[in-house]
């Protein structure tokens, strides 16, 4: 049981007192219980947290990044120490399953590795000058500070991508956590203050989106946005960072498609499409929502589909039979909700599920639902077009691959796509063809690895990329070096 407390802003190395201060309550979905209250941030608290920040940032980014790295190989202990704890809380909080939840932690762990080795690296690049006695170079510096604006789905690894990325290449920071999930932030914050970085480098401040978010993107010094959520709030980020000249990266929406050939292993697709449509409740920006399928083994592959879906035990993220935990708070069971009713009125076919668990079958009022396969999807209907964000799965048919390959890339998103198929030459042309940052083969499309670039094309990102060396395109900047000796 987690204490019913209140919860302050991290600024300049001290937890702030939010005593008579607007707050906002953190909610667990599986019981819909109260776990914490949480300050509701003023312009005045992102003013001292940018302001710190940039005090600090003076001093950081004199600091050699090996030495800077060194703070990364600490925080990979302390999470490693502290891991049942917060998988614990993360799935209190946000309702994944706790397998999951200590995986993620477990991608942070090794996130954390990968990014202190890059601090002996940071290349920079030597040519050949033009003239006698001259070397001439490029070098990475920091850009200043960074301010992170991260989603609930993930609560730690898409904030640690960026604040990692940004310690180590000379940056400070400013944190804002989705309020979903402010209470696993705390201690996320809690486990690197253990860490000793100086103040000021890293500062949290928590509160609305629309009203902290916005702040950060505005504040006059806030260097860089690292933003991951939605495709629609992107836009309004881009926006801002057009009209202030910033950096900015963005991590956005997706429509991601598994497309399975007449050739593939069926038992094979069936598994990895099952898994990526319903992890995560289907609240994964690189989750499952439609399967393209062949039409001469449609009927074979949705019978497979729907078998092992209907196995799936859905609960409290926290009891170790449940495979599929609670959606993460009452707006996403209700978009949930609406569009599998518009995909039924738009001519789809529910296969399985389409409805609420019953509530009394749970503790209380969790927000559980059920996991849905719809066939009979054409690519014109919303479902297929928009991001659900929800244990929902669209199945539409194509009569050969190049109709697979249209349908996968008829779609303004560009995030994952997987091909199951046999053949060497369908496989490569694939690879080629999918208009998307990350390609999967004889693979669902969730299954990221640390070190390999990180995001997608079209709306589901501005070019940038996380999770491997090619973050620092954002989190630094070139310095181009003439020196006459
Ligand atoms: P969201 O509504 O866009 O919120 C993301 C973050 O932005 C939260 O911290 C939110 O704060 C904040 N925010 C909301 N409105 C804002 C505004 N006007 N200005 C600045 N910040 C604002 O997304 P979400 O519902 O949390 O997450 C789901 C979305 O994230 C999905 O679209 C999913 O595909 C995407 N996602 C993408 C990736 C990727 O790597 N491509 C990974 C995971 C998730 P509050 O919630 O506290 O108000």
């Amino acid at each position: 049981m987690i204490d019913h407390h209140l919860v302050g802003n991290y600024i300049n190395g001290e937890w702030t007192s939010p005593a008579n201060r607007e707050i906002f309550n953190s909610i667990n979905p599986s019981t819909s219980e109260a776990l914490a209250s949480i300050v509701m941030s003023s312009s005045d608290d992102v003013e001292d947290a940018v302001r710190f920040a940039k005090s600090a940032y003076h001093t950081w980014r004199h600091v050699p990044a090996p030495k800077r790295a060194d703070y990364l190989w600490l925080l990979a202990d302390r999470l490693q120490e502290r891991k049942e704890e917060l998988a614990k809380l993360m799935t209190t909080e946000m309702g994944k399953v706790l397998a999951e939840a200590y995986g993620e932690v477990d991608v942070v762990i090794g996130f954390c590795k990968y990014m202190a080795g890059e601090g002996r690296r940071l290349y920079g690049q030597t040519v050949p000058a033009s003239s006698a006695d001259r070397m001439i170079m490029t070098i990475r510096e920091p850009v200043g500070v960074v301010a992170c604006i991260t989603p609930w789905n993930f609560p730690i690894s898409l904030a640690a991508y960026k604040i990692c990325t940004a310690l180590v290449a000379g940056n400070t920071i400013v944190w804002k956590p989705a309020s979903d999930v402010a209470l696993s932030a705390k201690l996320f914050t809690e486990i690197i203050e253990s860490c000793g970085l100086p103040t000021g480098v890293f500062n949290v401040v928590f509160g609305s989106g629309s009203t902290v978010g916005t702040m950060l993107a505005e504040h006059p010094d806030t260097a860089v946005i690292a933003f991951t959520g939605s495709t629609e709030v992107g836009r309004k980020l881009a926006q801002l960072a057009g009209l202030h000249l910033k950096k900015i990266s963005l991590e956005l929406g997706g429509k991601n498609a598994v497309i399975v050939l007449a050739d593939a292993d069926l038992d094979l697709a069936a598994a990895g499409i099952v898994r990526s449509a319903f992890a995560t409740s289907g609240q994964r920006c690189t989750a499952a929502s439609r399967v393209i399928v062949e039409a001469s083994v449609q009927e074979e592959l949705e019978q497979r589909i729907v078998t092992l879906t209907k196995k799936l035990v859905v609960g409290n993220g926290l009891s170790l039979n449940t495979d599929v935990g609670s959606l993460a708070n009452p707006a996403q069971l209700k978009t949930v909700e609406h569009y599998v009713d518009m995909a039924q009125q738009e001519g789809g076919r529910i296969l399985c599920g389409g409805y609420r668990l019953d509530k009394d079958l749970w503790e209380q009022q969790g927000l559980f639902y059920a996991p849905t396969v719809i066939t009979d999807v054409k690519n014109s209907h919303r479902i297929a077009k928009e991001e659900v964000f929800g244990p929902v799965l669209a199945i539409l048919r194509a009569e050969n691959y190049e109709e697979a390959i249209a349908l996968n890339n008829d779609t303004i998103y560009g995030l994952s796509s997987s091909i199951y198929t046999n053949s060497l030459h369908y496989a490569n042309r694939a690879a080629r063809d999918l208009e998307s940052g990350l390609v999967y083969i004889n693979n669902g499309t969730s299954n990221a690895e640390i070190g390999l670039a990180f995001g997608g094309m079209k709306q589901s990102g501005n070019g940038h990329r996380e999770v491997a060396y090619q973050a620092f395109d954002v989190m630094t900047e070139w310095k181009t070096v003439y020196t006459n000796y």
